[in-house]
């Protein structure tokens, strides 16, 4: 019989000291003993990444893409080299490789580039002569040979898209959490773990602030029904399958509660009310590549003007601030404000496509605590609501309460 072919991804965490990488040695020599073939993809040691990028922060500000991708690619260097020898040393045969080495191939855009293609004749002709092949996550080349980085939390999905092409029986995520959680268990200690989770909601979750997959990756694995389990490192028990929605699915309403306090909302004041407004303010941002995410305008009293806030990422504020001062000049709007002290508290279910009252059972939540909801924007699958930020936290609680998601089903 053929051997299943298992992909087993391991985060920085995961890998973080020598000792760690000896326990994931184990972990993959055991599932190999299964009777498996198993290709591992590894994060750089614990916050490498972050380390490296702080070193190139102190030589330039604004360093060249092509060369921080150069730079950040040898952290996962490291870790799969090492990973190779410690499953040598326990008498299993391994090699390493890194992202460019087993074709890996993504367009040019340095620092998140998109994977193209991906090779398997090496992979399959190493797994071939019974070795464990380990891949350096986060990583490709471009078609002229340059180095490229995948963006971060990348090594998710140089795993999910290794599994599709090598058609594995798994793409396993390990992590420092034993799953995908009902919420935050750092806020909610009732959280659950979640035995099942659809694509969709998984890629929503990964979207608005779960931190366990990176969004991107999730978009790869629903596309193409990736099968894929997020699990811990460092216990054996089960943890969450990511799975193409089934019928019963339905029946929950709502699965999870994210929270993102990453986020602030942007206030610009008196905009004309007249047709082409909005599209000359958000053309300039996205000009300036400024991400937008929620979007309210209101509806003028005066009908001469109205105020249109919207929400950016912290990271970008600064740049955000740059560039709206100058289009509240082109656009004549008389001013902005900001607030940096948000949240955007968000639900995710696939059950809200068939049934109604979701949103009126999150708001009488937030509204028995008194917390105010400064804005709202929903989808089929998900009602995300902007609370002050010392608020968030207890609408995080009071919202999984109301869904009753502390109880087992
Ligand atoms: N090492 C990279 C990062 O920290 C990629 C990853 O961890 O997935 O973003
Ligand atoms: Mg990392």
């Amino acid at each position: 019989m053929k051997k299943k072919i298992i992909v087993q991804k391991y985060g920085g965490t995961s890998v973080a000291n020598t000792k760690k990488i000896i326990n994931v040695a184990k972990r993959i020599v055991s599932c190999k003993r299964k009777g498996n073939h198993v290709v591992a993809v590894v994060s750089a040691l614990g916050d490498t990444t972050d380390e490296l990028l702080r070193l190139a922060g102190e030589i330039s500000k604004y360093p060249s893409e092509r060369e921080l991708d150069m730079l950040l690619a040898t952290g996962e260097q490291v870790s799969v080299a090492l990973l190779a020898m410690a499953l040598n040393e326990l008498g299993c045969k391994a090699i390493s490789f890194t992202g460019a080495q087993v074709g890996i191939m993504t367009d040019s855009s340095y620092t998140k580039a998109k994977i193209l293609d991906v090779g398997t004749g090496k992979i399959k002709k190493h797994l071939a002569e019974n070795k464990v092949v380990i891949v350096a996550g986060f990583q490709g080349k471009d078609l002229k040979n340059e180095i490229t980085t995948l963006g971060r939390g990348g090594s998710d999905i140089t795993a999910v898209a290794l599994a599709k092409v090598l058609k594995a029986e798994m793409c396993e995520i390990y992590t420092d959490v034993k799953g995908v959680y009902t919420t935050d268990p750092r806020i909610v200690p009732e959280a659950r773990k979640l035995s099942t989770i659809s694509y969709e909601e998984m890629l929503e979750m990964a979207s608005l602030g779960a931190q366990v997959m990176q969004a991107r990756s999730m978009e790869v694995a629903s596309k193409f029904n990736v099968p894929m389990h997020i699990r811990s490192s460092i216990s054996k028990e089960k943890g969450t399958l990511v799975i193409k929605e089934v019928k019963d699915m339905e029946d929950v309403l709502v699965r999870g509660v994210t929270v993102n306090k990453k986020e602030s909302k942007v206030t610009i004041c008196d905009v004309a009310d007249k047709p082409g407004e909005a599209s000359r303010l958000f053309e300039y941002l996205a000009k300036a590549e400024v991400n937008v995410d929620m979007i309210i305008q209101n509806i003028s009293r005066t009908n001469k003007s109205t105020d249109i806030s919207f929400t950016v990422e912290n990271k970008g504020l600064r740049k955000t601030k740059k560039v709206v001062k100058e289009i509240i000049k082109k656009i004549g709007a008389k001013g902005v404000k900001y607030d940096e002290n948000i949240a955007k508290v968000s639900v995710v279910g696939i059950g809200m496509r068939s049934h109604s009252g979701v949103a009126a059972k999150m708001f009488k939540a937030l509204a028995s605590k008194k917390i105010n909801i400064e804005m709202i924007s929903t989808s089929e699958i998900k009602i995300s609501c902007v609370v002050s930020s010392k608020d968030a936290d207890r609408a995080v609680k009071v919202i999984h309460k109301a869904f009753g998601l502390e109880k087992k089903r």
